[in-house]
């Protein structure tokens, strides 16, 4: 803890902590020792993590990269970090993120961009660690954490994870609690582990996960023991190459990339098969309907009144209007504004019906893909490796919603997702590969992924 703790102040300059909590390390250390010395250590003593500041902490801010939620300090403690804190992890503090989880490279926090330790050969241009959980994965690629907390909506746990060399896991929608996170889109929100090597995934994702009725999309399924899964490997295993993820304009190197993961899964025993997922060019069109539907709703209850910031008016709705103008960045208000259009009278058929339609058939693409036999699908993470800061989306938002073009249907369906690293780029740079599994099957991820690790 002590040298995370020291490690994490040598390397501020890349902004991925917006809160050390070195007090409270120092005191959680402390608990760890004894129980180690008593012969009582629980599954994760002494364990230093960081906590992607989108899980309410007790007692310690919680921004969830926003200035709206400028000194809002939660009274309770998210059912995730709660379980981490129960098998005895260390919180080291809390990290930076994307304005409410909305974003691929960081660039959208209130409290400034992170800045990823990778560079490109020869050359000293700062570089995204992708987003929205920029801070965990740049955190647990510096080495200022063990592992750290993370969320994915649409890609966050896994882009990130790929852009920085890590591996990022997103559970099936119900594995963890979403109790006492900050909500983006609740239907597609999941919370997962960012860390060094696929086996401390498994654990932590076992201690993250379970059943909790206080979110009633939580499952009420026991945990699997993720890390006895590691190493089974992937024999007898079908493993489809969905077709339409060979995207128009994908690079040789990431085609390359994909043939190599295949080639390494048929060789150690899995058998490898072409699949077609029809429906995934929609995909992306239709999550840019679901999301900000849903994230308007759940963005109205920042009014000034109940969390953070307040912005006095000439009256209430005067107050409303300045604390929300003042709070939300320019990439939260144009979600809010997309999202507030498609749920309108009038456009609510035309746009988000259809969403929700486009929903159910990309979930019958996977459906009908795992009838036929196929235990897990293999695709590239990201389109490209890790880009410049200020390099992309400022022009034109689409060319960084782009960037979840392989890991926004996986949230469609509900599916689990986990991005493993699987080799470098020209330049140096980490690419990952993407594992789609059936639902509440993380076991046959972890064994394919450390088959590709
Ligand atoms: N980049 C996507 C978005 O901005 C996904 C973000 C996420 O998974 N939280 O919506």
């Amino acid at each position: 803890v002590k040298a995370h703790l020291s490690a994490i102040e040598a390397a501020r300059g890349l902004n991925a902590y917006l809160l050390e909590t070195p007090e409270r390390a120092l005191q959680m250390a402390g608990v760890a020792d004894a129980k180690i010395a008593s012969g009582e250590a629980r599954p994760l003593e002494g364990l230093p993590l960081g906590v992607k500041d989108l899980f309410c902490t007790h007692g310690v801010a919680t921004t969830a990269g926003s200035k709206i939620l400028e000194g809002f300090q939660p009274h309770y403690e998210s059912a995730v970090t709660h379980n981490l804190w129960r098998d005895g992890a260390v919180m080291l503090g809390k990290l930076n993120l994307d304005e409410f989880a909305m974003g691929s490279s960081n660039e959208t926090s209130a409290y400034g961009d992170v800045v990823s330790p990778w560079r490109r050969a020869g050359s000293d241009t700062k570089l995204v660690p992708g987003g929205s959980s920029g801070g965990s994965a740049a955190a647990v690629a510096a080495h200022l954490c063990l592992g750290a907390t993370a969320t994915d909506t649409g890609g966050s746990i896994r882009q990130p994870a790929a852009f920085t060399g890590t591996v990022g896991i997103k559970p099936t929608y119900g594995r963890c609690s979403r109790w006492g996170t900050v909500a983006y889109a609740s239907s597609l929100d999941q919370a997962g582990p960012i860390a060094r090597t696929v086996r401390d995934c498994a654990i932590l994702l076992g201690s993250m996960a379970g059943a909790d009725s206080r979110d009633t999309t939580c499952a009420d399924l026991p945990v699997p023991d993720f890390e006895a899964a590691v190493a089974r490997g992937v024999k007898g295993l079908t493993i489809g190459i969905p077709k339409e993820y060979r995207v128009e304009g994908m690079s040789a190197e990431i085609q390359a990339l994909w043939d190599k993961g295949a080639a390494m899964l048929k060789d150690a025993g899995a058998t490898i098969r072409e699949i077609s997922l029809p429906h995934t060019r929609y995909a992306l069109p239709a999550y840019y309907i679901v999301a900000p539907a849903e994230a308007s709703s759940n963005l109205a209850r920042y009014d000034g009144v109940r969390y953070g910031l307040r912005v006095p008016g000439k009256d209430i709705a005067g107050m409303y209007e300045n604390t929300r103008a003042a709070g939300f960045g320019r990439e939260v208000k144009r979600r809010i504004m997309i999202g507030t259009y498609v749920l309108s009278a009038g456009y609510y058929d035309a746009y988000y019906v259809r969403a929700q339609k486009i929903r159910t058939l990309i979930k019958r693409d996977f459906e009908e893909a795992y009838a036929s036999g196929i235990d897990a699908i293999l695709t590239p993470a990201t389109p490209s490796a890790a880009f410049g800061i200020g390099e992309k989306g400022s022009g034109d938002p689409v060319e960084m919603y782009l960037q979840d073009v392989f890991t926004i249907t996986v949230n469609m369906a509900g599916l689990p997702g986990i991005s493993v690293p699987a080799g470098l780029d020209a330049q140096g740079l980490p690419l990952g590969l993407q594992l789609i599994g059936r639902p509440f099957d993380e076991e046959t991820l972890f064994a394919a992924a450390q088959v590709i690790e």
